[in-house]
Formats: structure tokens, sequence, C-alpha cells
């Protein structure tokens, strides 16, 4: 990879090399693995922690959807990485009885590949596609019919030979997830029954999904290094058991035990470069340079370019934490540190 120097200052932003973060809430490759044991996906919904309305929602759809031995709805879930969209596909599946088939947009290239998996598909059963707001048009289209109708029209041949030909399915749950719920089309979206955001959890929430994950993979963690991790885990699921699993990699390596303290944690944490409000290198670097540049608003192509990252990437997965924490400021004329990311910035000075 090229080393992108900035030349700012008397700072250095280049960067050797790209790390994956650990608190990033995307998916890494570790975590793409089947069925790997690091992903403990609850398979009811009362193993489902936290997000208490959706889930009374979908206790009232399921049931009656069992009850009148219909299919669910079509079902849209939105929010950001790693909240439980998969798991909860997975999970609607299992309350139903049914398989769950899944596909990610950006792999559906062609209409034959959404044909082929609508053709695949037994009475009832879920098909999950990822990133949603990424199919193709054609694609999408294909799915209306087979959505509202269960049905597929398919054009065969060209020219004078071309035919119509229409293809019943069996009635299945189209279960969608985004990440951009504004860059799904109005007809798509209109053809989901049920649209269900995914709040970011509270810590009690993220504690008990990492107490209960501690308990499967045999970890003894103290209450209070459960709930600092809980703290630092951005409100999401994913970086929990992430930070997690590497605070679990430290204990067994460097200290070759499988208990859990509070002071472990801290100093696992510190060996990740991830700091007491869990803010890892590179949210400090993007700090660290507002505050150098006086504190004048800055644009986010700037801080981009200035630390060879890029902008979608500060966009979306370093600033929300920064703003959700009071740290940042999104004005019209760019980006501001607040008095309290001023003042945290300075405590850090030189010490990414
Ligand atoms: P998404 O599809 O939204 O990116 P996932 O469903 O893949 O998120 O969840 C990421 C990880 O977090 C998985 O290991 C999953 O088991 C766990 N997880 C997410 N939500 C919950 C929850 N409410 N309770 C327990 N574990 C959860």
């Amino acid at each position: 990879m090229a080393i992108i120097s900035s030349n700012i200052g008397d700072n250095d932003f280049s960067f050797q090399k790209k790390e994956l973060r650990l608190v990033d809430s995307k998916v890494i490759p570790e975590e793409k693995r089947k069925n790997n044991l690091n992903i403990a996906r609850p398979s009811s919904l009362k193993e489902f922690i936290g997000q208490e309305q959706l889930k009374s929602y979908l206790r009232i759809a399921i049931d009656a959807s069992i009850y009148r031995k219909e299919p669910l709805e079509h079902t849209l879930l939105y929010g950001q990485p790693g909240l439980g969209k998969t798991s909860l596909a997975f999970l609607i599946a299992n309350e139903m009885n049914k398989k769950c088939r899944i596909a990610s947009a950006p792999a559906i290239e062609r209409p034959r590949d959404i044909v082929g998996l609508l053709l695949g598909l037994k009475e009832g059963e879920v098909l999950f596609i990822d990133e949603i707001h990424r199919l193709n048009r054609l694609t999408e289209e294909l799915l209306y019919s087979a959505m509202e109708d269960f049905r597929i029209d398919l054009t065969m041949g060209a020219n004078r030979g071309a035919r119509c030909r229409t293809i019943n399915l069996p009635r299945f749950t189209l279960i969608g997830a985004t990440t951009k719920l504004a860059s799904i089309s109005a007809p798509l979206r209109d053809r989901f029954g049920i649209s269900q955001k995914i709040e970011f959890y509270t810590y009690d929430e993220l504690q008990q999904i990492i107490i209960n994950f501690s308990r499967l993979i045999n970890l003894n963690l103290e209450n209070e290094a459960s709930y600092n991790l809980a703290k630092i885990s951005r409100g999401t699921p994913r970086i929990a058991l992430r930070l997690l699993r590497r605070v679990r990699d430290y204990a067994q390596v460097v200290k070759q035990t499988n208990v859990i303290s509070n002071y472990l944690v801290k100093n696992a944490l510190n060996s990740y470069h991830i700091d007491e409000k869990g803010l890892d290198s590179l949210d400090r670097q993007y700090m660290f340079f507002l505050n150098q540049n006086n504190n004048i608003p800055t644009g986010l192509d700037s801080i981009a370019a200035a630390l060879g990252d890029d902008s979608s990437m500060l966009e979306f997965l370093v600033e929300p934490y920064l703003i959700k924490i009071g740290f940042l400021t999104r004005t019209p004329r760019g980006r501001l540190l607040t008095a309290t990311g001023k003042k945290y910035i300075d405590s850090k000075n030189d010490n990414f």
C-alpha cells in the first residue's frame, strides 16, 4: 500500500500500513467465516438482548403469521453495521421454523443471480439480502413482482423471437438490511410490510451481551470489567464482542489466564492503543489534526487528505462516535472540536 504523507505542520500523519480497526463496526475477515464459534448469534427473540420495542413488534407479527400459516411479511431492517440485522434475520427464520438463505446485494450482479436465489427458495423460507440499497435496477425490478405476487416475469430471447414467461414462486419472506435507508428507492421500500430501525444499545444491554458471550467462551469476567468494555463499545454489539475476543487473546497469551479483571482489560486495551474513552489511534489522529489546525472549522475532504483516509470512512465510522461523546461538532463551515474534545486531546498530546 502506498505511503501517504500529509506534510502538515510539525506532525506527520503518514500511514505505513492501514490496520484493521478493532472499534470499527464493519465486519472483519475473522468474523466472516462460516460456522464461526466467535460469532454467537442469538437463536430466538428471547436470547436477543435489547431492542425491546422492535422485539415486541416482531413477536406479534411472527405469532400472527404462524397462526395464519403464512410467511412473515417482507421486512426491512435498517441501522448501523453490527447492531444485529443479520442475527435478527436468522432468528426470525428460526422462530418461523424455516431456513434462512443469505445474499449480499453487491454479489447479485446479473438478473440470473436473483432468479437463481428465488427459484431455490421453498415455501415460507426467508431470503435475507444484506446492503439491499446496493441492488442494481434490473434485479430490483425483478424483485417487485416476486415480493408482491410471488412470481417473476422473464423475457427470453431477443427482438422478434422474444417471449415473456411467468414463473410462480413459493411464498417467502424477504428480509432486507441496509445502513442507508434513504438510498432505497420508494417502490422497493413500499413493498416491505414491516420496516424497523435498529437502535444503538445501552451500556447495560451491551454488558449483558458481553457477559453472555464470555460464558459461552469460558471466560470469567469481573463485573466492572464487562461494564467498562460495554462503555467503550460505541453502542454496537459487534464491537463489544470483538473487543472481548481481543481481551481474551491478551489474557490467555500474555497472562495465561481466563479470569478477566478490570485491570487486565485496561492493560489489554492499552496494548491495542485503545484509550479509556474507547478511541483508537485513528480517532486521536483525527482530533489531533483538528486541534493542530487552531480549531478553525475544517472540511472533511481536507481532513481525509491530511490523514490519508477515505472521507466517507471518516464520516460514517469515526465522526459519529466523536459527536456522540461530545468531542466534535459539524458546522456548515466544517468540523470543529468542542471544548471537551480539545481538553481531551490536549491531555493526549503526542500519545497516539
Ligand atoms: P449486522 O447484520 O447489523 O451488521 P450482526 O447481526 O452481524 O449485525 O451482529 C454482529 C454481532 O453482534 C454478531 O456476533 C451478533 O451475534 C451480535 N449481536 C448483535 N445484536 C445482538 C443482540 N441484540 N444480542 C446478542 N448478540 C447480538
